[in-house]
């Protein structure tokens, strides 16, 4: 794809993240990204709102300065700024959102055998998910297990969990750590990260990949707080869990649905 439907994708994906009755972000809360190709990728700039933005609310930044400082020891805000500021190509002088660093690692991950990686990202801060991830118990409820088959289906066998961690850098190395532990133990990669008192984060193939699973996600987190109305939540036992990841009607499903498995 060439930049321009790309961008109009993500405008897109935004719009609808930032619908008010899918109850996700108000205000300039969240971010979006999108990979052009090997060497950039758009995200939301600083400030502007999902909700409202159009093409000028993106800018289109290099993942060499970003990724650079993820790997390296510094973790001053005059590091970041300065990383941002070499990063951002397009349009001129606009300041990329404060997660570039997190949506950068994201957007580089490819796993072995796996052609087209992670293309789009979609990070909100629904209502139902910060519920859980606000909770005492949200670390324990959110590795519980899974509740539905729409949810293993979506949102993987598993959530990866990332422990609460300043904005900007300190956030998106939370998240590289985090997705390091689930690739190896899980041998996939996530498709649904919560972070701890802040937010819900999809990684997918495609923009239609994020706005699904997001709206699964939310769900699962509605779910799961009106279970504990009814004595709390039965989770799935494992086998089944398993069993509807190896599917091959689930597998078809997913592929009906846009996703490229
Ligand atoms: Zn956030």
């Amino acid at each position: 794809m060439n930049p321009s439907p790309i961008l109009s994708r993500l405008v897109e994906l935004s719009r609808t993240l930032g619908r008010p009755d899918w109850d996700c972000v108000l205000l300039g809360e969240g971010n979006t990204s999108a990979r052009v190709e090997e060497e950039s990728f758009y995200v939301k700039a600083s400030g502007a709102q999902m909700r409202t933005a159009g093409e000028e609310g993106y800018v289109r930044v290099r993942f060499a300065p970003v990724l650079e400082l993820l790997g390296s020891e510094a973790g001053s805000d005059e590091a970041v700024t300065a990383a941002l500021t070499a990063a951002a190509i397009e349009p001129p002088g606009m300041r990329p959102s404060v997660e570039t660093m997190m949506h950068a690692y994201l957007l580089s991950c490819r796993l072995t055998g796996d052609e087209q990686g992670i293309n789009f990202v979609g990070h909100t801060h629904p209502t139902a998910i910060n519920a859980l991830t606000c909770s005492q118990r949200g670390e324990e409820l959110a590795l519980g297990g899974r509740m539905t088959p729409e949810e293993i289906a979506f949102c993987g066998p598993r959530t990866c969990w990332v422990p609460y961690s300043d904005p900007g850098l300190g956030l998106a190395r939370a998240v590289r750590e985090a997705v390091e532990t689930y690739v190896e133990e899980c041998s996939a990669f996530p498709r649904m990260l919560l972070v701890q008192n802040h937010g819900l984060i999809i990684p997918g193939r495609t923009a239609e990949e994020v706005e699904t699973s997001t709206q699964i996600a939310v769900k699962a987190a509605q779910t799961l707080l009106g279970t504990m109305a009814f004595g709390g939540p039965h989770f799935l036992p494992p086998e089944e869990v398993d069993r509807i990841c190896t599917r091959p009607d689930e597998a078809l499903r997913l592929r009906k649905m846009g996703w490229k498995e």
